[in-house]
C-alpha cells in the first residue's frame, strides 16, 4: 500500500488546519490544536504535541513533517546575533537571522533565493535570482529560528531577495503569522523593505494588514542609484516616493528609508544634503545603515566620524533619521555573506 501523501501544512492559513485534518480522517479540533502549539508555542514537531493521540503523531510525522528544510549550520557572532544556514531538500540555501534588540529580539527572513534586485554591494545579489520562496518555505525560517532562539520581538523581512517580486507568497506568509488563528503578531512588529517594484506599493496600501515600509533607497541620485542597484523597477525616485506618500496617506503611518553608507560611493557631505533636499517635506524616517563588507565586491564601510557627520546634516535640517548599530560584525556579518562562503566551499 502506498504511504499518504504528504499535506504541506504551512502552505495553508492556520484556520485552514482543522479541514486538512478532518481530510485525513482525525477531528477538526485536533487541526486548531496543532496549529497553536506551531503558531502560538513555536513547536515545529508533530512527536512534540502531546495533547494530540500518539498514533496521529506517529502518523503526521511520517507522511507530512512540517518543516522540509534543515538547519545546516549556526553561527553565533560575538554580538549577539545569530544566522542560520537552512538547506531546502532540492539544495538551495538561504539564511535566516536573530538579533538582540532593547525589547526582545528581532529576526530577520528573506523571501527568495538569490536576488534579482543584484545591489552591488550585497552577498546575496551577485548570483542574480535561483528561486522565489514559497509560503512554507519563508515561514520555516521563522519557526526555525524560533526553535533555536526562542520567542521574538518583531520581525522584519528583509533577508535574502526582494519581497516587492514575491509579494503573494509573501503577504500569504505573514497572514499566517499576524492572524489571530496563526501567531497573531501585530503588525506594528512587522516591518517589509523592497526596492518597490511596480505595483507592489499599491498591493501593500490595499492590503489588510498595516505594517510598517521599508523604501530601499541608497542614493539620491538617479544615476548612482541606477548603478549600484541594476535590478531596480524602471521608474523614477521621484515617482516612488510618491506612491510612499500615498501610502501614508491611506495608513497613516510614515515609511522608513533605508539607505547603506558606501565609504567614498554615497556618503558625502553632498550626498547628505543631496538626501535631506529630496526627503525634505516626506513622511518618512531615515535609516542609515553602515555597511558591512563583502569579500571582493569592492566596498567598504564608511569611518564612524564620517557616518555620524552623514546623519548631522540629516539632523540639522530637520530630518527624522537614525544610525543603525550594526549587528553581526564579523565574518559572516553582511546579508547573504553566510550562505556565499558555503556556495564557495
Ligand atoms: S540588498 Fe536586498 S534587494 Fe539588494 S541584492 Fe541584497 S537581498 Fe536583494
Amino acid at each position: 500500500m502506498s504511504p499518504p501523501p504528504r499535506i504541506p501544512f504551512l502552505e495553508s492559513h492556520p484556520k485552514e488546519w482543522p479541514t486538512l485534518f478532518q481530510s485525513l480522517g482525525a477531528q477538526p479540533f485536533q487541526g486548531k490544536i496543532a496549529a497553536k502549539w506551531v503558531f502560538k508555542k513555536g513547536v515545529s514537531s508533530w512527536e512534540a504535541m502531546t495533547d494530540l493521540p500518539e498514533q496521529l503523531r506517529n502518523e503526521l510525522s511520517q507522511s507530512s513533517p512540517l518543516l522540509l528544510s534543515q538547519l545546516e549550520r549556526r553561527y553565533d557572532s560575538p554580538d549577539g546575533a545569530t544566522k542560520l544556514l537552512l538547506r531546502y531538500p532540492d539544495g538551495a540555501s538561504t539564511e535566516a537571522v536573530g538579533m538582540p534588540g532593547t525589547q526582545g529580539q528581532t529576526i530577520c527572513i528573506g523571501t527568495q533565493v538569490g536576488c534579482p534586485v543584484r545591489c552591488q554591494f550585497c552577498a546575496s545579489g551577485t548570483d542574480g535570482l535561483e528561486r522565489n520562496l514559497t509560503r512554507a518555505e519563508i515561514l520555516e525560517q521563522v519557526l526555525w529560528l524560533r526553535q533555536e532562539m526562542g520567542d521574538f520581538h518583531r520581525l522584519v523581512v528583509m533577508g535574502m531577495g526582494d519581497p516587492g517580486f514575491n509579494l503573494e507568497p509573501t503577504l500569504n506568509a505573514l497572514e499566517s503569522l499576524l492572524d489571530f488563528e496563526g501567531m497573531d503578531l501585530g503588525a506594528r512588529r512587522v516591518t517589509l523593505s523592497t526596492v518597490a517594484p511596480i505595483n507592489t506599493i499599491p498591493a501593500l496600501a490595499n492590503w489588510q494588514h498595516n505594517i510598517n515600509i521599508a523604501l530601499s533607497l541608497h542614493s539620491a541620485s538617479e544615476e548612482l542609484r541606477h548603478e549600484l542597484i541594476p535590478g531596480l523597477p524602471k521608474r523614477s525616485i521621484r515617482e516612488t516616493l510618491e506612491e510612499m506618500e500615498q501610502l501614508f496617506a491611506k495608513n497613516g503611518r510614515e515609511y522608513t528609508i533605508e539607505y547603506v553608507l558606501l565609504s567614498g560611493v554615497n556618503d558625502s557631505t553632498q550626498s547628505a544634503h543631496d538626501l535631506a533636499d529630496l526627503l525634505r517635506d516626506k513622511r518618512c524616517h531615515i535609516n542609515l545603515i553602515p555597511y558591512n563588507p563583502v569579500d571582493g565586491l569592492g566596498f567598504s564601510r564608511p569611518p564612524d566620524s564620517v557616518c555620524g557627520d552623514f546623519l548631522n546634516v540629516l539632523k540639522t535640517q530637520s530630518l527624522s533619521a537614525t544610525l543603525r548599530k550594526s549587528l553581526g560584525a564579523s565574518a559572516e556579518a553582511a546579508c547573504g555573506q553566510l550562505r556565499r562562503r558555503s556556495k564557495l566551499g
